[in-house]
C-alpha cells in the first residue's frame, strides 16, 4: 500500500507550518499599522481551525448480512470566498486530521485559482477495494445522505478525491436529492439546479466536458508555464526532459499521458503495488490498458498494477523518488518526501499533483538544494477549477463544449502560475510559500 510508507508526519501539523511561513512574509511585508497588525493576527487566528468538523457513522449492510458501521467525516474550513469546496477520499489511513489539512489545502488552493469557493474536504476510513459493487453503493449513498443537511449548491459542494469517481458522485448526487425531495416538495428543474451539489459527476449526470482529465491537463499548463520562466532565467531548454510519476489513478495517469503527448519522456510509474523503471520510456496509454485487462474490482477499481506490464526494472514506490530524472511527479498521497529522503532526490522541479507529498522540513532542504517545488494548491488546481466550470454549468443550465473547458483551464492555470511566480520574486520566497502568500492575501481580504 502507498499508505505503508507514510511518514509520521501529521498532515495537519505541515499544514499550519505552511500556513505560519505565509503568515511571517505577509506580517514582514504588509502591515504598517498596529491596529491592522492586530487584524491580520486575529485572521490567522481563525484559519488555525476548519469553521466545522462533521463526524458520521454509516451503518453499512454486507452482501452476507451482516451490518458494518463505517466512520466518515466532512470538514467545512473556510466560506470566506465561497461555498465549502473539495472531495471525499476512501482510504484505510483515512483520518480527522488528514481530512482537516486537505480541507485547508482545498481553501488555499480555490484562492490561488481564483475561484469563487472556499475549501472542504470528506473521507470515510475504508479499503474499498475489499467492498463488492453493491456495498460500495450502498456505504457511497449513506455518506451521501449523513452529511445531505449540511450540502447544497451554495453551502458545500463536494467532489471525487482518492479512490472516488463519477460513478459514486453520481450514487451521491442522487440520494442527496432523494433526501432534499422527501423533506421538501422539490420541483424538476430545481432537481437539476441541485445536481451543482456534487462535481466530478458522469456526463450523463450532468457532469463537464473535460472535467475528468482536468487535474492532469492543469498540470501540464502550470509545469510549462514555470519550466518557460525557469528558462528565461537560465536559457536552457526542456527538450526532452526525462519525468517519474508516483502514483497511477485519474490523476497520476492523466499527467503521464499528457507530458508524454507533449514530449516529456516518462520512464518511471508506479501504484499502490509497486513500480516499473524503464529508462527507455514507456507509454502511460498502453501501461494503463495492461492494469486494466484483469477487470474492475467493485466496478470503480483496475485489479491490476503498472507492474503487470512487465517491462524494465521493478522498483519500489520509495526508489521511483529517487530515481535520476528531471522531474519527478508526486501523485499519490501526503507526506511521502520528508526529511529523511528529500536530500536524496535528483530531480531539478518536483511537480505535486498530490495533495500535501511533501513536508515542511523536506521543502526546506529542496530549497537549499535548488530543487523547483511546483506546490500542490497551484499544480494540482486544474481539477477544482474544472469542478467549478461544472457547478456553474449546472447553475446557469449550460454546457460548454471541451473545447472552451479547456480553454478557460488554460488561462486560469496561467492567470495562478504567474501570480505565484511574481509573488516568489517579489518577497524572495518559494514557490509554495509565495503560493500560500497569494491565497492568504485573497482570502484575507474576504473575511470580514
Ligand atoms: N479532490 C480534488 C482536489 O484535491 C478535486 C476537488 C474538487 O474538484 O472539488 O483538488
Amino acid at each position: 500500500m502507498l499508505g505503508d510508507y507514510m511518514s509520521l508526519q501529521n498532515p495537519f501539523e505541515c499544514a499550519m507550518k505552511q500556513l505560519q511561513n505565509a503568515y511571517s512574509v505577509l506580517k514582514k511585508s504588509k502591515v504598517k499599522s498596529q491596529k491592522s497588525k492586530v487584524e491580520l493576527q486575529s485572521k490567522i487566528e481563525i484559519l488555525k481551525q476548519p469553521q466545522r468538523i462533521i463526524n458520521v457513522t454509516i451503518p453499512v449492510k454486507m452482501d452476507d448480512g451482516a451490518l458494518r458501521i463505517f466512520q466518515g467525516y466532512r470538514v467545512q474550513y473556510n466560506n470566506a470566498r465561497g461555498p465549502y469546496k473539495g472531495g471525499i477520499r476512501f482510504h484505510p489511513q483515512v483520518s480527522l486530521d488528514e481530512v482537516k489539512a486537505l480541507s485547508f489545502w482545498m481553501a488555499m488552493k480555490c484562492a490561488v485559482a481564483d475561484l469563487p469557493l472556499g475549501g472542504g474536504k470528506g473521507g470515510i476510513i475504508v479499503d474499498p477495494k475489499t467492498l463488492s459493487a453493491g456495498e460500495l453503493e450502498r456505504l457511497s449513498r449513506g455518506y451521501a445522505r449523513a452529511i445531505a443537511d449540511c450540502i447544497g449548491p451554495d453551502r458545500d459542494v463536494p467532489a471525487p478525491d482518492v479512490n472516488t469517481n463519477g460513478i459514486i458522485m453520481g450514487w451521491m448526487v442522487e440520494e442527496y436529492i432523494k433526501v432534499k425531495s422527501e423533506k421538501l416538495k422539490v420541483k424538476s428543474e430545481e432537481k437539476d439546479k441541485l445536481r451543482a451539489t456534487f462535481t466530478g459527476k458522469l456526463m450523463k449526470d450532468g457532469g463537464s466536458e473535460g472535467r475528468e482529465e482536468a487535474t492532469g491537463l492543469g498540470g501540464l499548463y502550470v509545469l510549462q508555464t514555470i519550466l518557460a520562466k525557469l528558462n528565461q532565467q537560465s536559457a536552457t531548454s526542456n527538450q526532452q526532459l526525462i519525468v517519474a510519476v508516483q502514483g497511477f489513478g485519474n490523476v497520476g495517469y492523466n499527467i503521464a499521458k499528457f507530458l508524454s503527448d507533449a514530449g516529456f519522456t516518462i520512464v518511471a510509474v508506479s501504484d499502490s503495488k509497486g513500480g516499473i523503471y524503464v529508462p527507455e520510456g514507456l507509454n502511460p496509454a498502453l501501461t494503463l490498458d495492461c492494469k486494466k485487462k484483469n477487470g474492475t474490482l467493485a466496478g470503480c477499481y483496475c485489479s491490476g498494477s503498472v507492474c503487470d506490464l512487465k517491462r524494465g526494472k521493478p522498483i519500489t514506490n520509495e526508489e521511483l523518488l529517487e530515481l535520476p530524472v528531471d522531474i519527478l511527479v508526486p501523485a499519490a498521497l501526503e507526506s511521502v518526501i520528508t526529511k529523511d529522503n528529500a536530500a536524496r532526490i535528483k530531480a531539478k522541479v518536483i511537480l505535486e499533483m498530490a495533495n500535501g507529498p511533501t513536508t515542511p522540513e523536506a521543502d526546506e532542504i529542496l530549497f537549499k538544494c535548488a530543487v523547483t517545488v511546483i506546490p500542490d494548491i497551484l499544480a494540482n488546481s486544474g481539477g477544482v477549477t474544472v469542478s467549478a466550470f461544472e457547478w456553474e454549468q449546472n447553475l446557469k443550465s449550460e454546457h460548454w463544449s471541451k473545447e472552451e473547458v479547456n480553454r478557460k483551464l488554460k488561462k486560469k492555470m496561467e492567470a495562478a502560475t504567474t501570480s505565484v511566480w511574481d509573488a516568489s520574486l517579489r518577497f524572495s520566497t518559494s514557490l509554495r510559500t509565495a503560493a500560500f502568500v497569494v491565497a492568504l492575501e485573497r482570502i484575507l481580504q474576504a473575511m470580514v
